[in-house]
This record gives C-alpha cells, structure tokens and sequence, in this order.
C-alpha cells in the first residue's frame, strides 16, 4: 500500500488527497510484471538444467531398464548365434556332405546388407550405436535362420532321392538265413562242378531245398522271367534303376511276371535246380552298369555284422560253386 500523499488548497482552504496519475500505476505495474518474468525465466532455466523434475527422474530410470533390456536382448542373441551356428556346422559337415550337396560358404552364410543404409532413421540419438548394433546382429541372424531353412528344404527333396535309391539298390539277401542248408559259393574263381576245372564264378549260390521261397533284393520291375537264356534254367532279372540290375537263376518256379513291380522283399519265386546246376540252389548276380559285381556288398539290408562277417568268410573259400 503506497502511501496517501495531501497538498492545501488555497482556493477551498482545506488539504486534498494528491491523486496520483494512472499511467504511472500502468508503469510501475508492467516494471513489476517484466522483472517477475525475467526472474521467472531465470529459475526455470536454472532448474531445468541442474534440478531434475520428478517426471525426468522416471524418464531417466525407463532410459536405463531400456539399456538393461537391450543387454539383456544381445546375451539371448550370444545364444541364439550359437545354437545357429551348431546347426549351420551339422548341416554343412554331415547332412550337406551325406547327401552330396555342396556346403554354404561362410560368407554366404554370415553375409550382411550392402548397399543402402537401411538404419538411418534409428541414428542421431544418444542410443543410436547400441539400438543400430542390436537391430545389426538380429537382422543378420534372421537372414541365417532364412538361408539354414532354405538348406535344410534341399537336404528333404534329397533325402527323398536317397530313399528311393535305398529302397531300389539290391541290398538284401535274397533266401532267408534260416532256409539255407549251407552258403554255398562266392563270387570269384571257383571250381566248375561239372568240369571240374577253375572258372570265374560270377555270382553268389545258396543252397537251399527245392521249392525256398526267394526274395526281391531290391525294389524294381521284372525284365525277364522265362528259361531261354543259357546256363541260368528258369531265371528272374529285376532292373532296379541307377544301372542295377539282380539276376536269379536255376528256379523251380515263378512267382511274378515280366513287367510286374516287385518291391524289395516280395516272394518272386522258388529254388529249384533248372539248367546248367547240380543241386536245389539259388545262383544270385548283381549287375552295375552291366558289369557282373561281388554281391557280398550288397547283403547289408538284413544282416548283422556277425552273420555278414561268416558269410564273408564263406563265400570267400575258393571251393566247388554248384553253378
Ligand atoms: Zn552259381
């Protein structure tokens, strides 16, 4: 409250208040009002640059849980990298290498993105490195995952090949162990039982009573089964794709026809002792690519090591073949 000023009025002989003048109350009002402002201004600035203000104090613990989780984020990925690249290492020495495929290179795996810079919008902020960084490695990583898929969907159409492969190749042998009387003869020199002088033998003989059933090695189609071919009597021949071919011969009968598919173990006739044969036996030949092969390398369909190990040993005596 300013003070009441009076002057004497001579004209009314009395004292009159002094009124004072508004323009000066406007002034002394907008000196009052600029100096609260620029006081204002002051403070705030002062504490916003040297005081935190509870909402900041939040912010600032969100900006350091965000940093955590961040970290958090690359150690799952330390992980994930590792795991990936277990089964990048499988894939290239085992699966790729089983199935004749050739392995991923490195680079091709670890590659990155070239060209355009595609984390400019993640830049220019305090966390860029660590937000770009992190947003680096899983892209990479995802990339990985993508190219291992990719792998892996080639590897199954290659699998199927093998399978068919497997399934048709003659891996078996084709008269049951316990059918047999005795191994008869291998494939090698042996002695002609009706010449009785050394001769290459070129198949394998089973002996077994007339009438054993015996099997398909090998899933395949029926080219032959009739007695005109020399030597071999009532004879089946089984192509089996990928250039084999197995050959039964001396059979008492037929169970199939010409071109009938037979699958690997079906019946497809009976040991007899037609032709050119001494005794009730099955005369068994591989061909590859029409060569004549040993076809003790075949047996391992329905062996165990031990009875391929005897038969091995059996069917390598240079003794009597039964033709
Ligand atoms: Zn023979």
């Amino acid at each position: 409250m300013s003070k009441v000023k009076y002057y004497y009025d001579p004209d009314t002989l009395s004292y009159r208040k002094i009124e004072r003048r508004k323009r000066t109350t406007l002034k002394y009002l907008g000196v009052f009002l600029l100096g609260s402002a620029i006081f204002g201004f002051l403070f705030v600035f002062v504490a916003s640059h040297y005081v935190e203000s509870p909402k900041e104090k939040a912010l600032a613990r969100e900006l350091q849980n965000m940093e955590l989780q961040y970290d958090l984020l690359n150690k799952k990925m330390n992980e994930a990298e590792t795991v990936l690249s277990n089964i990048e290492e499988r894939d290239n020495a085992i699966y790729r290498l089983y199935f004749e495929a050739n392995p991923i290179p490195e680079e091709q795996r670890r590659a990155g993105f070239g060209g355009i810079n595609r984390y400019k919008d993640l830049e220019g902020y305090d966390n860029s490195k660590l937000i770009v960084e992190t947003n680096k490695r899983l892209d990479i990583i995802q990339k990985q995952i993508v190219v291992q898929s990719k792998s892996l969907d080639e590897i199954a159409v290659l699998a199927e090949d093998k399978e068919i492969f497997l399934a048709s190749i003659p891996a078996i042998q084709p008269v049951k162990g316990e059918d047999l009387t005795r191994m008869a003869s291998g494939f090698g020199q042996r002695i002609d039982p009706f010449t009785k002088v050394k001769k290459f033998h070129f198949g394998m003989d089973f002996t077994a009573p007339r009438g054993t059933p015996i099997y398909a090695s090998g899933d395949g189609v029926v080219k032959r089964a009739d007695g005109s071919a020399t030597g071999y009597g009532k004879h089946i021949r089984i192509d089996h794709g990928y250039g084999y071919v197995s050959l039964y011969a001396h059979l008492y009968k037929y169970n199939v026809r010409k071109n009938q598919k037979v699958k690997r173990g079906d019946l497809i006739g009976f040991v007899g002792s037609t032709g050119r044969s001494e005794a009730p036996h099955l005369h068994y030949e591989i061909f590859k690519d029409e060569v004549r092969i040993n076809p003790i390398n075949f047996y391992y369909g329905n062996l165990s090591p031990q009875e391929f190990s005897d038969l091995l040993n059996k069917a390598s005596l240079e003794n009597q073949s039964l033709d």
